[in-house]
């Protein structure tokens, strides 16, 4: 398996981060998980324009062209085989001497590598539960930064509690999971949170939301309480990685009839639809 490293592919082994690396020191640096079907990296123009949104929001100047930074990716995924799988692909400030405060001039350091993914099929179709908990994240959770601590700590408090997602609730409102956004149906109105900066602006929310408008399924970008999460008709997460998972119970207690609903099914089918139209190879 090769991996991109500063724009040279390389094997694994020989990829070398520098110890005093600001993303290992600092976290800081930002990210973009990418979703591979048939050896095509889907929606790969939004997550680029992303992670340069992302980038630039915490003053890293990247001095590649998102069109080269896309057809290295492309690269990558061609000559490691990859037809099903995901790309992790990370950019930090630079290496320097360590100090918080930087020097301008700080060559970012960008490194990506493939790697195999299970669709979660079974979740998907039968649901997940999920727990609640505060969201004491910093205020730019719009950022994909590498600063992950808050989120690893309550999905590893998920885990433990048998649990696939801990859905953050701040100041009594829904803003999303700890790697997912977070869909609530009442009354056949789907909800999300709106894009602020106290969410991640999923790219599979883009999608889902776009998927909803041609579908004609009525959505509403307003955030619910928590006691309207626990009283809805369905809910259901999204992520690259998860697509669209239901949920089907929440801090122990039953959502909607208890099995995914057929708002969520529709989304989901939508998508599925989706992705097989544009990762379709034309020969
Ligand atoms: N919110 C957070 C906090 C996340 O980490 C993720 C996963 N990247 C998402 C939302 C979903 O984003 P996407 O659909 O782009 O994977």
């Amino acid at each position: 398996m090769k991996v991109l490293f500063n724009g040279r592919l390389m094997e694994r082994g020989e990829c070398a981060v520098d110890i005093e690396d600001r993303g290992y020191q600092f976290g800081d640096g930002v990210y973009e998980v990418i979703r591979i079907y048939n050896g095509i990296l889907f929606t790969l123009g939004e997550h680029i324009a992303r992670l340069y949104k992302s980038a630039a929001e915490i003053g890293i100047d990247l001095s590649f062209s998102e069109a080269e930074l896309k057809s290295q990716l492309k690269e990558l995924v061609d000559i490691n085989q990859m037809r099903d799988g995901g790309l992790y692909l990370q950019v930090t400030r630079g290496k320097a001497p360590r100090k918080h405060q930087y020097e301008a001039g700080l060559t970012p350091q960008v490194t990506a590598y493939t790697f195999p993914i299970q669709k979660p099929e079974k979740e998907q179709q039968n649901g997940v539960s999920a727990i609640t908990a505060d969201d004491m994240r910093w205020l730019r959770c719009d950022i994909k930064s590498l600063n992950l601590l808050y989120n690893v700590m309550i999905k590893q408090k998920a885990h433990e509690a048998s649990s696939f997602e801990a859905i953050l609730i701040r100041d009594g409102l829904v803003t999303e999971g700890t790697s997912s956004n977070v869909y609530v149906v009442k009354q056949n109105v789907i909800y999300t949170h709106p894009v602020t900066t106290l969410i991640l602006n999923g790219i599979t929310r883009m999608k889902v939301l776009q998927l909803c408008e041609q579908n004609g399924l009525n959505f509403e970008e307003k955030a619910v309480t928590k006691d309207e999460l626990l009283d809805a008709d369905e809910v259901f997460i999204t992520s690259t990685t998860a697509e669209v998972i239901p949920v089907t119970s929440i801090d122990g207690q039953t959502i909607g009839s208890g099995a995914p609903g057929p708002l969520t099914k529709n989304v989901q089918t939508a998508l599925q639809n989706s992705i097989l139209s544009e990762t379709a190879k034309t020969v």
